[in-house]
């Protein structure tokens, strides 16, 4: 059985959303206390499991002093941002609001109340263009989209939060976060839903006509892009093993989370062709703007550091997780 201990309470903002709400059933399982923060804006109170559920925002300072008064929080994991590259280039505004001047208030609110351990979502999207894959954690930082650059603006004010005080951050870029952890219980939703897995198993599932595939003219081997696809499962493996890393003592870390094997669209859908045993029919489309040729990880740093292996990774797999929760 096991035994929890009050050390180890994680807030977790954004805990209803799809990674978020993973992890919090991960942490749950491995004997930690997640409690969430979530303002339900693009999260689903039935994905939080086997936690304390606080409904708010972290816009609201008087709320995080609350929460950090009341509960004894060693460390806070970030996943509440605004995720949508094409929306952020429309909507700059709601993506600095969002993902710079709510989590610089949610930092505020941590050194406040002397919370010093930071574990924060960041993204692929930081590095822009590739200039080289796969992309590691050297290559050029220029993000090309709003999204990128508010994810860049909060790693930049980590480092400088570390400098200043006795805080301690890790930097999580993910690539494409797939799939779903083996109790069933959990999915990806998002509204609307705009990634590739999701969108392909609808059309099997009958819930939608086709998927579009955006560009077939790019410079890959069947002229779709390339993406490296993690499982949400592994994520949340590396993000423990981050916190660890930091309960540790280091001061801050900042790694890839990818597998370093790309899948081109077309063998992504073929692939859920064959798990899923439908036809899935197809249209052809526009290339959609901003999104690289090759999107591949170099994440051998996490896997020398974290001792972190994906387990579930593989495209098959991925898709077969993720098929459970739909059909
Ligand atoms: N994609 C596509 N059709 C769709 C959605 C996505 O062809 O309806 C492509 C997209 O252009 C990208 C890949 O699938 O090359 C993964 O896109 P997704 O939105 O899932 O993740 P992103 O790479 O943008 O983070």
């Amino acid at each position: 059985m096991l035994i929890k201990n009050s050390n180890k309470n994680i807030l977790i903002v954004g805990g209803a959303g799809y990674i978020g709400s993973h992890m919090s059933a991960f942490l749950s399982r491995i004997g930690y206390t997640p409690i969430v923060l979530d303002d339900l804006s693009t999260g689903h109170r039935d994905a939080v499991l086997d936690a304390e559920f606080i409904e708010g925002s972290i816009a609201d300072s008087a709320l995080l002093d609350h929460i950090f008064s009341t509960r004894s929080i060693a460390a806070v994991m970030h996943f509440a941002s605004f995720i949508q590259v094409g929306e952020s280039v429309r909507l700059p505004e709601k993506y600095y609001q969002n993902n710079v001047a709510n989590t610089l208030n949610l930092l505020i609110a941590m050194l406040k109340h002397k919370i010093n351990k930071f574990i924060f979502s960041s993204t692929a999207a930081v590095y822009g263009e590739p200039h080289y894959t796969p992309i590691d954690e050297n290559h050029p930082i220029k993000p090309i989209n709003p999204y990128g650059c508010s994810k860049n603006m909060i790693e930049q004010v980590l480092a400088d939060l570390m400098h200043a005080y006795s805080f301690q951050y890790a930097v999580l870029r993910y690539f494409n976060a797939a799939g779903a952890d083996l109790s069933g219980k959990l999915c990806e939703r998002h509204d609307p839903e705009t990634h590739l897995i999701p969108l392909i198993l609808q059309v099997a599932n009958g819930q939608r006509e086709d998927i579009t595939i955006y560009g077939q003219d790019y410079p890959t081997p069947d002229g779709t892009c390339v993406r490296d696809y993690i499982h949400v499962t592994d994520l949340c493996d590396a993000h423990f093993k981050a916190l660890s890393m930091l309960e540790a003592g280091e001061k801050c870390c900042i790694y890839n989370l990818g597998t370093g094997q790309g899948y081109s669209v077309k063998q992504v859908i073929d692939a859920a062709r064959e798990i899923t045993g439908c036809d899935i029919s197809v249209k052809q489309g526009a290339r959609r703007e901003g999104d690289p040729a090759i999107l591949v990880a170099d994440a051998t740093r996490a896997m020398r550091d974290l001792k972190w292996t994906p387990q579930y990774s593989d495209l098959k797999t991925i898709i077969q997780h993720a098929w459970k929760t739909y059909s």
